[in-house]
């Protein structure tokens, strides 16, 4: 069945950010020293309908940098330019089990990165976007995350500037990768990757990015298509194993919805054929997932009866 009606909507959006908006606990990320500024008391939420309908609560139009979440577009958009197949096998659908940075889920596995939600993975995958150059492969990152969020999204320089000055692991995961002949422009292609998380969004543009999913690639509210049906499907199903990390399993336990996060606090979380939840909170547990933005998600899905798995 589609959500209930709007009012219904609104109500169960503002109670689970009311349940959520005082979840102490959690650390800012601190690898990138940008992020280490953000304000920790930030919380923004909200639900976009495949009917295009919007229901937000709390700093919902506050930007910060997408991060990783980026990592579930960028796939999306490479999958359709190049067929899901090439992408499931240079870069694979399993779930590591570890860490996101990590460095031996590469090298137990013979240098294969395992899925693309991993840095390993998501590097294999952004040097796959198509362009003859770093720049012409930017432009079309930009303008592919741009129209799933419906608005033409900005760069952030000041943590593009941060992140590229200490991204000594990511350049060094994409060396081995060329050392397992993964990757041809290994520096080229950790600078793109950095600047791909550094692109800015606001918990209502992760909803809205997230209903384009829900929606079987058409953007609700442009009514632009902007992958296909089956892209964005293969994309859920990817989410479902991977999107939280070494935690995904917890999550899909507890939530019962494909999702993603990103180490500045944001979570985009699909429940297909319905709508996106986008949620926003710096603090993280130690797995790298907001804290609040998590809880929030699980409220509004138990709140609304979205877990895919229940059969009432
Ligand atoms: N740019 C971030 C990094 O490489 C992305 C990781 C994340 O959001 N989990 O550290």
């Amino acid at each position: 069945g589609l959500l209930p009606g709007r009012d219904e909507v609104d109500e169960a959006v503002a109670a689970a950010y009311e349940e959520s908006r005082n979840v102490e606990g959690g650390d800012l990320a601190d690898h990138i020293p940008s992020l280490a500024e953000a304000d920790p008391e930030l919380f923004g939420v909200c639900l976009a309908g495949v009917d295009g309908s919007i229901h937000e609560a709390g700093d919902a139009d506050v930007e910060f940098t997408i991060q990783s979440i980026s990592k579930a577009f960028v796939y999306a958009l490479v999958s359709q330019a190049r067929g899901h197949e090439v992408v499931r096998e240079r870069v694979g659908v399993n779930n590591t089990g570890l860490p996101f940075h990590s460095v031996m889920a590469l090298e137990l596995n013979d240098g294969h990165p395992l899925n693309p939600m991993v840095n390993a993975g998501a590097l294999a995958t952004t040097s796959l976007v198509p362009g003859e150059t770093p720049d012409e492969q930017w432009h079309a990152i930009r303008t592919g995350l741009s129209a799933f969020a419906g608005r033409p999204l900005d760069f952030d320089e000041e943590v593009h500037r941060s992140e590229q000055a200490t991204n000594q692991r990511n350049r060094a995961i994409a060396l081995l990768l060329e050392s397992h002949g993964r990757l041809d422009d290994p520096m080229d292609t950790a600078e793109l990757f950095t600047k791909q998380c550094s692109l800015r969004v606001s918990a209502h543009d992760l909803a809205v990015m997230g209903a384009t999913l829900a929606d079987g690639g058409t953007n609700p509210v442009t009514g632009e298509r902007v992958v296909s049906a089956e892209v964005s499907r293969d994309t859920l199903a990817l989410l479902a194993t991977t999107g939280m990390y070494e935690r995904s399993g917890e999550w899909l336990f507890r939530i019962g919805l494909p999702g993603k996060s990103g180490v500045s606090g944001g979570i985009v979380t699909i429940a297909p054929g319905k709508g996106g939840i986008g949620a926003f909170s710096p603090r993280l547990d130690s797995a790298g997932n907001s804290v609040r933005s998590e809880q929030f998600t699980a409220h509004l899905s138990r709140a609304l009866g979205l877990n895919i798995f229940a059969s009432d």
